[in-house]
C-alpha cells in the first residue's frame, strides 16, 4: 500500500517537468522569429490625360529582406511597385529587421484598360528573399466616365444578288472600345470594324482613353438572315474592361418578293405503291431553304431543292442563289392521299423565313377497294347473341379498319390485317394485300331489337376511302317451337264430347300470337287450321316428325301443350321434362332408372338443355297454378321419358293444362279468356328465361 503511493508521486513529478519544458520551447520560437510586416499607407486613383492610375505608397519589412511588392485588384495581378525606398522611421521602429531602413515601396499602376468601375479590393503583397509573403488589403471605389455609342448612318445596299446593312458611327469607353456588335431584332448578325480615326470625337471627349480611334463602320451581309419589314438595328459597344453601351435605330428592309412555280405534276405507280412526282423552281431574295408539299392542305412531304437552273438565274439574276432554284422529287402517296380531284400546294420557305406558294390540281386515280364476307355464324350463348364474321378486304392505300354496323348503328371493329397470301396472289397491285384478312366475334347489343336487320361491314382505307357490304341477319328473336298435342285422327283425350286436340290448339294459337308480339319467332309442329294434315301417319311417326322438325330448326325451346283426364273430381295441372336427352349426350354410366314412378332412364349428370328444361318446367308450373288458380297434380316438374321431352335436343317441356274429366274445370279450359290467360303466363315465363 505505501510503496504504491510513492510510485504515483514520481509519475506526477515527471509529468509536471515535461510540461514546463514544452512551454519553454514554444516561447523561445516566437521570441526569436520576427514576423514579416506590410502596411499600405495611401492608395488613390489619379487621372492623367485619357489614362487612369492607381497610386500606392507604404512599407514592408522581412527578416530576409523584401524582394518585391505586387498589386492585385479583385485577385487579378495588375503590376509591381518599386520597393527599397528609404524609410528611417521604419528602421527606428524595427531596428532588428534586416534592411529595414529601405522598407518603403510605392508607384502607380495603369488601370485604364483592365479595371472596370465599381467597388474593388486592392491587395498589396510583399515577398521576402526567403519566399515568405505577407499582404495588406484595402477597398477602393473606382469611377469612370460612362461609355457612349452613336449610329450616324444606317443604309441598306445591294451588290449583285446580295444585300448588306451598312453602318457608320462612333463609340467611346474610358477603358477603350474592344468591339462593336450588331443585332437585328435582338438577333446577333455580325461585328463592325472599330478603331477608325475620329479626331472630332477626340476633341469632344479628350478624357476618354483612345477616343481618337472612336470610329466604327462596315457592312454586314443580311441576304440570308434578315426578313423584309421594319427592323430594329442595335449596335453594342463593349469596352476593354467589359462595360457595355448600346444605340438603336430603325430601318425598313425591302426585298424582292419570292416566287415558286410547279412546272410538272404527275402520278406514278411502282409495284403496289403510288407516287406524286413534282418538278419546278423557286427563288427567294434570301435563298430557298426548303420546299414543302401539301395535298388538300395536309402536309405530305418535302422535295429536294437546290437543283441547277441556269435559265432561272438568267431571268432573275438579282435573286440570291437563283442558279440553284430547281426543285423536284417524288412523294409516296400510297397510304395518305385518297383518289379524286386533289389540290397540290408547293410551299417555298426562304432562309429568312419568308414564304410563297404555288397550287395545281391533279386527279388521283386508284383501283377500287374490295370487300368479301366469307362467313357469318350466329353464336348463342345463354341470353347473348354473337356474330362470328370472317372475310377479306383490299384497298389501294391499305386497309385501316373494318367496322360493323347493324341498322346503321356502330357495333364494333373486326380484327383486320390478317395474313392472306391467297389474296396477295390474286391482287398483287393492291398495297398490303397480303394482310387483307379480317375476322372477329361481335356481341349484338340487346337494344338493337328483334327481327331481320341489315348487317353492314365497312372497310376503310388508310386514305379514308371506303367500301361496304350488306347482309341480312335475324337478330334477337329466339325460335320457340309450339307443339299442340294430338290433332287430326288422333284427338287425344275426350270428355263430355270435347276433344283434347281442340283445347290444345286453342291455347297454342294464343301462345303463338303472344310470343310473336314479344319478338320471338315461332314454329307450330302441326297446323291447327289444317287438323287432318299427316292423318296417314302412325302416332309414333307423327311424334317423330314433331321433334325432328324442332331439332332441324335448332329451336331454342320446345313447348308441348296437353290436357288430361282422370276421375270426375280430379283437378290440376302438371309439367314434364326429361333429364335424359340421348340426342345430345348418351353416356350409359350416367344413366339410372327413373324414380318418379315411370319406366325409363334419368341422367345423373344432365346436359345444360335438360337442366334448363327442368328449370322452365318448374317455373311454368308455379306460375300457371298460382296465376290461373289451379292446383298442382304434382308439386314438382316430373322427369319422364316422353317422346317430345327425350328426343328434342333443346330445352323442352310438356304441360298438362287442366283436367277435362272434371266438368267445371273443363268449362274453364274451354273458355277463350281462360286459354288466353294460360298463353300469357307461359309466354311471360318464356321471356323470363329465353
Ligand atoms: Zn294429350
Amino acid at each position: 500500500m505505501k510503496r504504491n503511493k510513492s510510485i504515483s508521486l514520481v509519475v506526477l513529478l515527471i509529468f509536471i517537468v515535461t510540461n514546463i519544458l514544452n512551454c519553454y520551447s514554444v516561447q523561445a520560437y516566437t521570441t526569436n522569429q520576427n514576423m514579416a510586416k506590410i502596411w499600405v499607407e495611401n492608395d488613390i486613383v489619379t487621372n492623367e490625360g485619357d489614362k487612369q492610375y492607381l497610386e500606392i505608397k507604404g512599407w514592408s519589412i522581412n527578416e530576409s529582406g523584401v524582394k518585391e511588392v505586387k498589386v492585385y485588384i479583385d485577385d487579378k495581378f495588375v503590376g509591381n511597385l518599386t520597393s527599397g525606398q528609404k524609410r528611417m522611421d521604419v528602421k527606428k521602429a524595427y531596428p532588428s529587421y534586416y534592411d529595414s531602413e529601405n522598407a518603403g515601396f510605392g508607384g502607380k499602376i495603369d488601370i485604364t484598360r483592365n479595371v472596370a468601375p465599381g467597388k474593388r479590393k486592392v491587395k498589396v503583397e510583399s515577398i521576402g528573399n526567403d519566399g515568405t509573403r505577407t499582404t495588406n488589403t484595402k477597398s477602393i471605389d473606382i469611377t469612370k466616365s460612362a461609355p457612349k455609342a452613336w449610329i450616324e448612318k444606317i443604309t441598306e445596299t445591294k451588290e449583285g444578288n446580295k444585300q448588306y446593312l451598312e453602318l457608320k458611327g462612333w463609340s467611346i469607353n474610358a477603358s477603350g472600345v474592344k468591339e462593336i456588335k450588331v443585332y437585328v431584332d435582338d438577333k446577333y448578325i455580325g461585328t463592325l470594324q472599330n478603331g477608325q480615326k475620329r479626331m472630332d470625337v477626340k476633341k469632344a471627349y479628350p478624357s476618354y482613353y483612345d477616343s481618337e480611334n472612336a470610329g466604327f463602320g462596315g457592312k454586314i451581309d443580311i441576304t440570308r438572315n434578315v426578313a423584309p419589314g421594319k427592323r430594329k438595328v442595335k449596335v453594342e459597344s463593349i469596352g476593354n474592361d467589359g462595360t457595355r453601351t448600346t444605340n438603336i435605330k430603325s430601318i425598313d428592309i425591302t426585298k424582292s418578293a419570292p416566287k415558286a412555280w410547279i412546272e410538272k405534276i404527275t402520278e406514278t405507280k411502282e409495284g403496289n405503291k403510288q407516287y406524286l412526282e413534282l418538278k419546278g423552281w423557286s427563288i427567294n431574295a434570301s435563298g430557298v431553304k426548303e420546299i414543302k408539299v401539301y395535298v388538300d392542305d395536309k402536309y405530305i412531304g418535302t422535295l429536294q431543292n437546290g437543283q441547277k437552273r441556269m435559265d432561272v438565274k438568267k431571268a432573275y439574276p438579282s435573286y440570291y442563289d437563283s442558279e440553284n432554284a430547281g426543285f423536284g422529287g417524288k412523294i409516296d402517296i400510297t397510304r395518305n392521299v385518297a383518289p379524286g380531284k386533289r389540290k397540290v400546294k408547293v410551299e417555298s420557305i426562304g432562309n429568312d423565313g419568308t414564304r410563297t406558294t404555288n397550287t395545281k390540281s391533279i386527279d388521283i386515280t386508284k383501283p377500287a377497294p374490295k370487300i368479301w364476307v366469307e362467313k357469318i355464324t350466329e353464336i348463342k350463348k345463354g341470353n347473348k347473341q354473337k356474330l362470328e364474321i370472317k372475310g377479306w378486304s383490299i384497298n389501294a392505300s391499305g386497309v385501316r379498319e373494318v367496322k360493323v354496323y347493324i341498322s346503321d348503328k356502330y357495333i364494333g371493329k373486326l380484327t383486320s390485317g390478317q395474313r392472306r397470301d391467297d389474296i396477295k396472289h390474286t391482287y398483287p397491285s393492291y398495297y398490303n394485300s397480303e394482310y387483307a384478312g379480317f375476322s372477329g366475334i361481335i356481341d349484338i347489343p340487346n337494344n338493337i331489337g328483334a327481327g331481320n336487320k341489315i348487317l353492314k361491314i365497312i372497310s376503310e382505307g388508310n386514305d379514308g376511302s371506303q367500301i361496304a357490304t350488306n347482309k341480312t341477319i335475324t337478330v334477337g328473336s329466339r325460335l320457340i317451337v309450339i307443339d299442340p298435342g294430338h290433332l287430326g285422327h288422333d284427338s287425344g283425350a275426350c270428355a263430355y264430347g270435347v276433344r283434347e286436340s281442340d283445347l290444345n290448339a286453342g291455347v297454342a294459337v294464343k301462345l303463338e300470337k303472344q310470343l310473336q308480339g314479344m319478338g320471338y319467332r315461332t314454329y307450330m309442329t302441326r297446323s291447327p287450321l289444317r287438323p287432318n294434315e299427316y292423318a296417314a301417319l302412325s302416332t309414333a311417326n307423327e311424334l317423330k316428325q314433331r321433334y325432328t322438325a324442332a331439332n332441324n330448326l335448332k329451336a331454342d325451346l320446345f313447348i308441348s301443350l296437353h290436357h288430361d283426364v282422370a276421375g270426375s273430381n280430379s283437378s290440376g295441372m302438371w309439367t314434364f321434362y326429361s333429364s335424359w336427352k340421348p340426342g345430345i349426350k348418351n353416356n350409359p354410366s350416367d344413366l339410372r332408372s327413373l324414380t318418379t314412378g315411370y319406366d325409363g332412364n334419368r341422367d345423373i349428370h344432365p346436359t345444360r338443355e335438360a337442366q334448363l328444361s327442368k328449370e322452365f318446367g318448374q317455373k311454368v308450373l308455379n306460375n300457371l297454378t298460382s296465376k290461373c288458380g289451379y292446383p298442382a297434380v304434382r308439386p314438382y316438374v316430373v322427369d319422364r321419358n316422353l317422346s317430345v321431352t327425350v328426343h328434342t335436343n333443346m330445352p323442352s317441356v310438356l304441360i298438362e293444362l287442366g283436367m277435362m274429366s272434371n266438368r267445371s274445370e273443363l268449362r274453364r279450359c274451354q273458355s277463350s279468356s281462360g286459354q288466353q290467360q294460360k298463353a300469357k303466363v307461359i309466354a311471360d315465363t318464356v321471356k323470363s328465361m329465353f
